[in-house]
């Protein structure tokens, strides 16, 4: 099977990797699959391989086998990587069918399906909406956490992470104080990306990109980006718009604590296309606002920083296209400042770690 490489990446899981996975090469051919050095893993035949597919367009295809050290799974979401291993994928043994729960859960969905009246079943659909939000709130947290990092994994090879930035270590620190006692597993990364924006994932992964601290004047004002999108994690509001992307049948997965490779790779490429509504980003604000003062951070900082974006004339800063801010947001933030508190400035020579890169 040598030679046809040709760059096939894919995401690998194995005893002894990271937990995140690690992005690898790979080849497939008559005898089986076989790794790049990175790997250190021994090739694996086709006969104790069994095949997955996933994602919204069934685009991500999850390669599953327990080894001599334990469950291997290799998360396969580029197209040409995918069509190196179609030919050999004929006559595997499907993962969803070896896997009792699935199983289960299938027939409960499709028995939904057949058994309901017609009726019924349009009152569901009607109802979708609240169905999904229903889903939401009950889909456990170790489930989300379990996502989050798969979806993280994928975002970590497709992202510049900058972390030794020299605002890096203040963008952790800011981070810690803000999600101290969180249930969420969070983490703070700087990502080299000229444009104003930040982001988190569901489960914790929050990224801040270099484009964001050059334009920040204080470190008070990279806290209120990072205190409103923590709070987008802790009120779910991701989890909630991937959901609703996704559809019901997922959300009832997710609920059983079924999570696919496959899921989360899809779920990253459909990050990047969240919007939150105008509710969801006053909640964050609110909610921001309030972990701000419990770590005892000046919150002025967050409507400053906003607005000073808003303000600036032609493009629209990504931050701003993908949490909508109006003056009305501006004016309830202004209502939550404290007004006989006192805070220390944070000790952080901000225009000197923003560097100028
Ligand atoms: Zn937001």
């Amino acid at each position: 099977m040598a030679g046809d490489e040709a760059g096939a990446r894919a995401l690998l899981y194995a005893p002894g990797l990271p937990p995140t996975g690690l992005p690898t090469s790979f080849s497939a051919g008559a005898d089986g699959l076989s790794f790049g050095p990175e790997a250190s893993l021994a090739p694996v035949t086709w006969a104790i391989v069994r095949a997955r597919r996933g994602g919204f367009d069934r685009s991500t295809l999850t390669l599953e086998w327990t080894g001599t050290t334990g469950d291997c799974a290799l998360v396969i979401a580029d197209a040409a990587a995918r069509a190196t291993v179609e030919p050999w994928l004929r006559g595997l043994a499907s993962a969803a069918s070896a896997t009792p729960r699935t199983k289960r859960v299938s027939s409960l969905v499709l028995g939904l399906t057949i058994g309901l009246p017609v009726l019924l079943l349009v009152l569901l659909l009607s109802q979708a909406n609240r169905i999904i939000d229903w889903a939401v709130d009950r889909i456990p947290i170790d489930t989300e956490i379990r996502l989050g990092h798969e979806a993280a994994a994928e975002q970590r090879s497709r992202l510049a992470l900058w972390d030794d930035h020299p605002a890096a270590a203040a963008v952790r620190e800011l981070g810690k104080r803000l999600t101290h006692g969180s249930r969420y597993p969070f983490e703070f990364h700087v990502v080299r990306d000229p444009s104003v924006n930040a982001f988190a994932m569901p489960g914790g992964f929050v990224v801040v990109n270099s484009g964001l601290i050059e334009r920040a004047d204080s470190a008070e004002e990279v806290a209120g980006v990072l205190a409103h999108e923590v709070q987008h994690v802790e009120r779910r509001h991701g989890l909630r718009g991937l959901v609703h992307a996704a559809g019901l049948g997922v959300g009832l997965r997710l609920v059983l604590g079924e999570v696919g490779g496959s899921f989360a790779a899809s779920w990253a490429e459909n990050l990047e296309g969240l919007r939150f509504s105008r509710s969801q980003e006053s909640d964050a604000d609110r909610t921001g606002v309030a972990a701000l003062i419990r770590a005892d951070i000046d919150p002025r900082g967050m409507g400053r920083f906003f607005r000073k974006l808003a303000r600036e004339g032609s493009a629209v800063p990504a931050l701003l296209s993908s949490h909508p801010a109006s003056e009305e947001r501006f004016a309830t933030v202004d209502t939550l400042m404290p007004k006989d508190r006192k805070f220390e400035p944070l000790n952080y020579d901000w225009p000197n770690l923003r560097g100028s890169h």
